[in-house]
């Protein structure tokens, strides 16, 4: 049985005193919950405030992006070892915004996706389609060719603490949310080419996260499938009560 894992992508969401905020109102619920693994990904600049007050509770706390250079001359930037030190123990990697806004590609995401696993950071690999590649029929070509990229030159043994999470570009923001057929379909498409890198055994292991609108009212539906191992939440994690519904789905 793979645990679930419930994370939560705030963007470019909150101020520092904001997140403080939140976790004030969502940590005494959510503190004693320990059917799932939460993660709450704040923006760079408020980490540490969340580390700080998340900690002694199994809450984890996620980058939403890092460079995968150790240190150097690159403005800007923020590296797995400094998301560590500031006391992250995930990092999302390869969201769409970032692959639509910053230039993000099947191969930077590689190269980051080494870097964090290097650090003992666990990734969120985030792959999906856009609607005219779902229009197209090209969706399971797609998946196969992020993820294939996504783990090219890492073995099963390096991919210890993998995820993934399949958010179809057209569900991020939209409301529009994959039936649950749909994401499982995603999602046995995506295990079967990690199995090409890895081996069976390390993407049995691997959780696949759905990611695209999730909400309180379609959180049950989505997480009772075995082959959804969490979700990813944008929009209705910004929300402490919001959350909380979705982590108690
Ligand atoms: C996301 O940011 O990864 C996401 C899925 O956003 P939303 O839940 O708002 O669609």
């Amino acid at each position: 049985m793979r645990k679930k894992l419930i994370a939560a992508n705030w963007k470019m969401y909150k101020t520092v005193e904001q997140a403080r905020e939140f976790v004030a109102a969502f940590l005494p619920e959510a503190r004693h919950h320990h059917r799932d693994e939460i993660v709450l990904c704040p923006a760079y600049v408020a980490i540490s405030a969340v580390a700080e007050a998340v900690r002694g509770s199994a809450l984890g706390v996620g980058g939403q992006d890092m460079f995968w250079e150790k240190e150097g001359a690159y403005t800007g930037a923020v590296s797995a070892s400094m998301l560590r030190s500031a006391g992250c123990t995930h990092v999302i990697i390869g969201h769409s915004e970032r692959r639509q806004y910053f230039g993000e590609t099947d191969d930077t995401v590689n190269r980051k996706l080494k870097a964090a696993l290097a650090a003992g950071l666990k990734p969120i690999v985030c792959v999906g389609e856009v609607l005219q590649e779902r229009e197209a029929g090209l969706t399971d070509d797609i998946l196969r060719l992020q993820c294939g990229i996504a783990l090219r030159d890492i073995s099963g043994a390096q991919a210890a603490g993998l995820v993934m999470a399949y958010e179809p570009v057209w569900a991020i923001g939209t409301g529009k949310t994959a039936t649950p057929e749909i994401a499982v379909q995603a999602h046995q498409v995506l295990r079967a080419e990690a199995a090409k890198a890895l081996g069976d055994n390390a993407a049995n292991h691997m959780r696949i996260l759905y990611g695209g609108s999730v909400k309180p009212e379609n959180a049950s539906a989505l997480m009772s499938q075995p082959e959804i191992d969490g979700a990813l939440v944008g929009g209705a994690s910004l929300d402490p009560k919001s959350f909380l519904a979705i982590v108690k789905y």
